[in-house]
């Protein structure tokens, strides 16, 4: 069997993908399975840190009129349940977890510390990073980019509804192209919507490079960790 490509890597799930079909909420299914496809990772001896969005239940720009501060800690919160409900589906199928939160909150998981989190990964631990960056204004697509950064991970594999960048919606649009590989410049300057800027500049600044595919079939993950050439690759 051939080897994975990667030792390790940060899995972005945004609160959209933890909904399923329902769009709002958790899906119990879909979190289940999302578990089933992490635990396949670690069996291969790949290190997974996850970060969880929060967007199935809040987002900062949802409340409208709202003190930006105060929606963007309520997104954050957010995350927070989606990590916990990640780490449980996680230990239901006898996967070491630990949460690691960007806001202390200790009586529900560990604060974020980075050798630590490190720690938990050479143990073959998955490591979900919750809370985003811990500040308002910014978005867990950024705090994927910033703990990839921080852990050295070498890749960042972005799991979305839709199975790659296209230059306009494929729902919408049947002349919709779709992108196999791009430069974060071209993310950048056609203003494509696969991460906010802040976090496309931080992976280019930093170099790390970018998977972005859809959690429709279940074995996506595990054909990027083979090296097969799904959805779009935005790297230099
Ligand atoms: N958020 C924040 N700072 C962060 C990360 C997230 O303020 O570092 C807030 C922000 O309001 C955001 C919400 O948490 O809208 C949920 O995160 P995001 O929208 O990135 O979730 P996703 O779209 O991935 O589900």
């Amino acid at each position: 069997m051939s080897k994975p490509l990667y030792k390790r890597v940060l899995l972005k799930l945004s609160g959209e993908a933890l909904a399923g079909d329902k769009g709002f909420g958790l899906d119990t299914d879909t979190v289940n399975s999302i578990a089933i496809q992490i635990k396949e990772l670690m069996e291969l001896q790949v290190e997974v840190a996850v970060v969880v969005g929060g967007g199935n239940f809040w987002r900062g720009r949802t409340g409208e009129g709202m003190d930006r501060t105060t929606a963007d800690y309520m997104g954050m919160l957010a995350t927070v349940i989606n990590g916990l409900a990640l780490q449980d589906a996680l230990e239901n199928i006898g996967v070491l977890t630990r949460v690691q939160t960007a806001i202390e909150m200790r009586q529900i998981a560990e604060p974020y510390i980075r050798r630590r989190a490190v720690r938990h990964l050479e143990k073959n631990r998955i490591v979900i990073f919750a809370a985003g960056t811990g500040n308002p204004y910014f978005s867990t697509d950024t705090t994927a980019a910033l703990r990839a950064a921080e852990i050295e991970a070498e890749v960042i594999l972005l799991a979305k509804k839709v199975d790659a960048v296209y230059d306009k919606d494929p729902n919408e649009f049947d002349d919709a192209k779709k992108f196999d590989e791009l430069s974060y410049i071209d993310v950048l300057k056609l203003g494509l919507k696969v991460m906010d800027s802040t976090a496309t500049s931080l992976c280019m600044d930093n170099k790390i490079p970018i998977k972005v595919f859809g959690l429709d079939n279940p074995e996506n993950i595990k054909k990027i960790i083979f090296g097969e050439q799904i959805g779009t690759y935005i790297h230099n």
